[in-house]
């Protein structure tokens, strides 16, 4: 391969659902689906869902470990995927007033139910209360204002008591949440032996990145805890391990691979550049070397989904002498996950119409999308797969010739870019073409939306496969 030419293509090809390969070979129904809706629109499809719930729960069963599957809606805002995992009998991880509201509205079971928003207010809290929702503690301040909730109503509430500051490989995990292992011993003996209304029943960590060791050793951190408990005579119940399961987006490692290799090359100037203005999506160029690693999510890792799941339960504890799965089946606990990402894997494309094509004052191709980069953004520095360009016209042109360019969006900033990368268009762009992101359900389209310019936001629909 001649890595060093201009043309060459830096592929990153996605994988498709096949709910998603027979949605694109129907153009004339993707155009008349973004004609009636709008652009940007976001199309989703619950059949993906299920298949990933059923597949961490193929996993549960094999160790034979009870569980509840809480579905992390903040992930997405269509209360469909809620429902969803409502309906194959598992439970909704709520991280706001609305998205706790909107569950219970519903028709979701209260017991099926977890509130972990990182600021709980009054309001929240009491709709929990109301409920007998189980409420994830996460400081002092919210135990107080939860008790004087549950006084106020005179109604119990159940608890789990969110842990931090877990130590892996002698070094302690830095967080924002949760209390300290020993924090918790003293405010869970504190609540077990008070008349308070408030009912101790597990424990409940989110680690930050996508380390199965990290989780293993805070799992066995947990156990230590459970056991210290128990000899206060002190049963725990349920431990939740949060989210954070990876998610694989791409067809090829070696895809992967060559474009942070071309990366680090186009950021040192010796080969053209591969990003807009040769971002370097994170690593810095000072005197001729590259310091520190781009920061963008793995797209391409091996071990996604249920793997990252099993490899958990598999992952020895040397403490115990035995695997987690060993441990928590022994110890009887109820193993609680909260995957938000991971569950939306496939379930969700966003498509944009091209409104006009340009040259910017370097001579660079910008393809002007009808959507702005907050409809594609999540805290990766950008997003590394290959979009799909669906020409409204086929063989619209004589000039069928591959080109090169970036995509633009519609707030109006000079880094309004909808990716950084430069992409391959197999076509020149045509107004009225289409642009497919796949991939998107899982935070891309709905985390940071906003309404700058007043722009709505984009429409969600759902299709069956
Ligand atoms: C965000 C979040 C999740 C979901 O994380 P994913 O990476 O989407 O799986 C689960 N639990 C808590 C407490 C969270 O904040």
């Amino acid at each position: 391969m001649n890595t060093g030419s201009n043309t060459e293509h830096i592929a990153l090809s996605p994988i498709l659902h096949h709910w998603v390969t027979g949605l694109l070979s129907n153009h004339t129904a993707l155009l008349d689906l973004i004609n009636n809706e709008g652009s940007p629109v976001n199309i989703h499809c619950l059949q993906p869902f299920t298949e990933n719930l059923e597949k961490y729960r193929s996993v549960l069963k094999k160790y034979d470990l009870r569980h509840r599957i809480y579905f992390a809606r903040k992930a997405n805002k269509c209360l469909e995927f809620a429902q969803q995992s409502f309906a194959s009998g598992e439970c909704v991880d709520t991280a706001s007033y609305n998205e706790l509201k909107q569950c219970l509205d519903t028709g979701i079971e209260p017991r099926q139910l977890i509130l972990t928003a990182a600021i709980k207010t009054r309001d929240v809290l009491t709709l929990a209360v109301k409920n007998k929702v189980t409420v994830v503690l996460d400081n002092d301040d919210e135990f107080e204002l939860l008790k004087e909730v549950t006084t106020e109503l005179q109604t119990p509430v159940t608890v789990n008591i969110r842990l931090g500051g877990f130590y892996f490989k002698g070094k302690k995990l830095h967080s924002r949440f949760g209390f300290s292992l020993k924090q918790a011993f003293a405010l869970i003996l504190k609540i077990h032996h008070s008349d308070m209304e408030l009912n101790y029943s597990g424990l409940h960590f989110h680690l930050n990145g996508y380390s199965v060791a990290e989780r293993a050793a805070a799992i066995e951190q947990c156990v230590e805890l459970i056991d210290q408990l128990k000899e206060k005579n002190i049963p725990t119940h349920s431990l939740d391990i949060g989210g954070g399961f990876l998610v694989n987006y791409l067809e090829e490692k070696s895809q992967w691979q060559t474009f942070f290799h071309e990366l680090k090359r186009a950021s040192l100037g010796k080969r053209p550049p591969i990003t807009y203005r040769n971002d370097a999506l994170g690593m810095v160029k000072i005197g001729g070397e590259l310091y520190g690693e781009p920061s963008v999510y793995p797209y391409y890792n091996n071990i996604s989904k249920e793997k990252f799941l099993e490899g958990i339960l598999q992952t020895p504890s040397e403490k115990y002498g035995k695997p987690i799965y060993a441990l928590i089946k022994e110890q009887n606990l109820e193993l609680r996950m909260e995957p938000g990402r991971s569950l939306l894997d496939q379930a969700g494309i966003t498509v944009a119409r091209v409104a006009f094509r340009k040259k910017d004052s370097e001579g660079n191709l910008l393809a002007g999308l009808e959507m702005n980069r907050t409809q594609l953004r999540s805290s990766s520095a950008d997003f590394l797969l290959d979009p799909i360009h669906i020409p409204r016209q086929e063989n619209a042109h004589t000039d069928r010739e591959s080109c090169y360019g970036f995509l633009v969006g519609g707030y109006c900033l000079e880094q309004e870019l909808i990716l950084k990368r430069k992409i391959r268009f197999d076509q020149f762009p045509e107004i009225g073409d289409l642009i497919v992101f796949p991939n998107t359900a899982g935070y891309m389209m709905h985390f940071f939306e906003s309404e700058a310019h007043l722009f709505p936001l984009a429409k969600n629909v759902f299709v069956q496969p």
